[in-house]
């Protein structure tokens, strides 16, 4: 299998994309390649269990693409956590802050309960915001969340520790 420092050769950079000043990590050339896309479901999935998941959590849109695969390899089910509006209810929602507006994310009722450990899944660790919202949405279940899986960490927006607050020590991985 191709290990996290092959696997970012295929992780192309943008210049300003979707906005002038930022530099987007486009992953799509890494899903396009089936040894690249499945080294990287063995490694994501290997994280999952070994933080003890019984339950995958996705979040929309590009961690359904790392987080459905993983869920199936790991032997566990998969969930999507949402954007508001897209799943039928009931559901329970928390919004968050971008870097411009907010937005706000659902999951829903029942998806999780006490018992379940749930390994988070997305492509990007960015500032994190995202990935701390799904962990607080997850935690009101009264599930724990024994992780934060991630294909890339743009560690310099130091999500990491913005996670640690919410997530009882340091529990992110990433490939
Ligand atoms: P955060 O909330 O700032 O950590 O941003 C993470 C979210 O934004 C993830 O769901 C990513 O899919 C997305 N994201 C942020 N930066 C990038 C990038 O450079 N490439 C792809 N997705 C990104």
């Amino acid at each position: 299998i191709l290990l996290g420092r092959r696997l970012a050769g295929f992780i192309r950079d943008v210049p300003d994309y979707p906005r002038p000043g930022v530099q987007f990590k486009d992953i799509t050339p890494l899903l396009a390649d089936p040894d690249a896309f499945s080294s990287l479901v063995e490694l994501l999935a290997s994280m999952c269990v070994r933080r003890g998941a019984t339950r995958i959590a996705g979040l929309e849109a590009r961690g359904f693409l790392l987080a459905a695969p993983v869920a199936v390899r790991a032997g566990l089910g998969f969930v999507p956590v949402r954007k508001a509006g897209k799943l039928p209810g009931p559901v329970l929602a928390r919004g968050y802050e971008l870097e411009y507006g907010t937005a706000t994310i659902e999951i829903q009722q029942g998806a999780f309960g006490p018992g379940d450990r749930v390994v988070v899944v997305d492509d990007v660790l960015a500032t994190g915001g995202t990935a701390e919202a799904a962990v607080e949405l997850i935690r009101g279940t009264g599930a724990q969340v024994a992780g934060v899986a991630v294909l890339l960490e743009l560690g310099f927006l130091l999500g990491r520790d913005r996670l640690k607050r919410s997530l009882d020590g340091d529990r992110v991985d990433a490939a």
